[in-house]
């Protein structure tokens, strides 16, 4: 089946008690069982698993052709059951550029668990090649990479990975399952925030891990999760199961217009990068050509006039909302430095624009008075 009609009708059967087309959502938080704990239909307790989760991780798994996938209350809870599943003693390496969560986890609780992990070029083979170490466990790739869109070749990584007996994992977040399939590349393990393109309306939070293999990986992270409690909510579970069934359609608007904006910005004077995989002005468009079917709606720019031109920019678009988080209808942006904290990583001149499905003429005209 093509990808649109697999977000349509992964895990999609019509209820077997009643027929209802659309899913139940299951809110019981414990399953009758017998007098010795005998399971009626596989459930016990929700914190280990419940049904409305279970529909979802059905389609996510068939979404990206994963042998299975695992629910968690939110993207960060899923990347952090994958870098605590790892055993003392191993090492990690994540990209130079990447979610600020997943930076501060690593910084902040790898190295008293005895992990050690390295931030490295991911786009850069070489380099790679020279930091594979013979503990190296894991190779983390976010790709795009948020906030400056870098995209790492997940076939080429996968090889070399498995070469040294490590696993790649993908952050997949922003190109979400509608653009690429990081395990049909030869990727272990992809994540998503599902806060993000998968819920698509800035109103559930979530995280997702689709595995390979039923495998050590999975089992691990399941248990994690079991044990942290770091479940989705039955309501979340739903209305991401919703976010699913529009997202290829989704996702065309969101590339469409953002593909509109970023040559728009790339015009302007003002403006002195536009960051954006669909422009063969980024340095990896080949390889997202190849890798992807879209470039997806999240670009950043950086202005010629510093961080007083950006953060005048972002005070002065109406469109627009300053916030952050991506991935939702409506088209936000951010000044990325202003809001990581005490030692902020992003350009000081960066603004990260989540292009939504707005009409790009009416975006575009935004952007325009809030420049002159
Ligand atoms: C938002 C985000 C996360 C974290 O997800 P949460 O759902 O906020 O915990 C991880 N990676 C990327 C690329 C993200 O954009």
């Amino acid at each position: 089946m093509k990808p649109e009609t697999l977000f349509i009708h992964a895990g999609a059967e019509p209820d077997a008690t009643t027929a209802a087309v659309a899913p139940p959502i299951h809110l019981a938080t414990t399953f009758r069982h017998g007098p010795a704990g005998e399971r009626e239909h596989g459930y016990e307790y929700i914190r280990e698993s419940n049904p409305t989760q279970d529909r979802l991780e059905a389609a996510l798994a068939a979404v990206e052709h994963g042998a299975a996938a695992l629910a968690f209350g939110s993207g960060m809870a899923a990347t952090s059951a994958v870098l605590q599943s790892l055993a003392a003693g191993s090492h990690v390496l994540l990209p130079r550029d990447v979610y600020h969560g997943t930076r501060l986890y690593a910084a902040t609780f790898l190295a008293e668990r005895g992990v050690t992990h390295e931030a490295v070029d991911l786009t850069d083979l070489d380099a790679v090649r020279a930091c594979l170490a013979r503990r190296t466990a894991l190779l983390w790739l976010e790709s795009p990479s948020n906030p400056l869109l870098e995209i790492g070749d997940i076939a080429a990584l996968a090889e070399l990975s498995h070469a040294h007996g490590a696993l790649l994992a993908v952050d997949s977040t922003f190109a979400s399952p509608a653009l690429q399939n990081p395990l049909a590349l030869g990727a272990d393990v992809v994540m998503h925030s599902s806060t993000k393109y998968l819920g698509g309306h800035s109103d559930v939070m979530g995280g997702v891990l689709v595995f390979r293999e039923r495998g050590a990986a999975y089992e691990r992270a399941g248990t994690l999760r079991t044990l942290h409690g770091a479940v989705m909510s039955p309501f979340n579970a739903w209305l991401t199961l919703r976010g699913l069934r529009t997202l290829s359609c989704r996702i065309e608007s969101h590339c469409r217009n953002a593909q509109a904006v970023a040559e728009f910005l790339a015009a302007q004077p003002a403006i002195a990068r536009v960051r954006y995989p669909g422009l063969p002005s980024h340095p990896q468009h080949a390889l997202a050509r190849r890798q992807m079917r879209g470039f997806g709606g999240m670009l950043s720019v950086e202005l010629a006039g510093g961080r007083e031109a950006a953060l005048r920019l972002a005070s002065r678009v109406r469109l627009f909302t300053n916030a952050t988080s991506l991935g939702g209808v409506e088209s936000l942006i951010e000044h990325r430095a202003s809001v990581e904290g005490d030692h902020p990583i992003s350009p000081p001149s960066l603004l990260r624009l989540s292009v939504g499905l707005e009409h790009p003429d009416d975006l575009v005209a935004d952007l325009r008075q809030a420049l002159s």
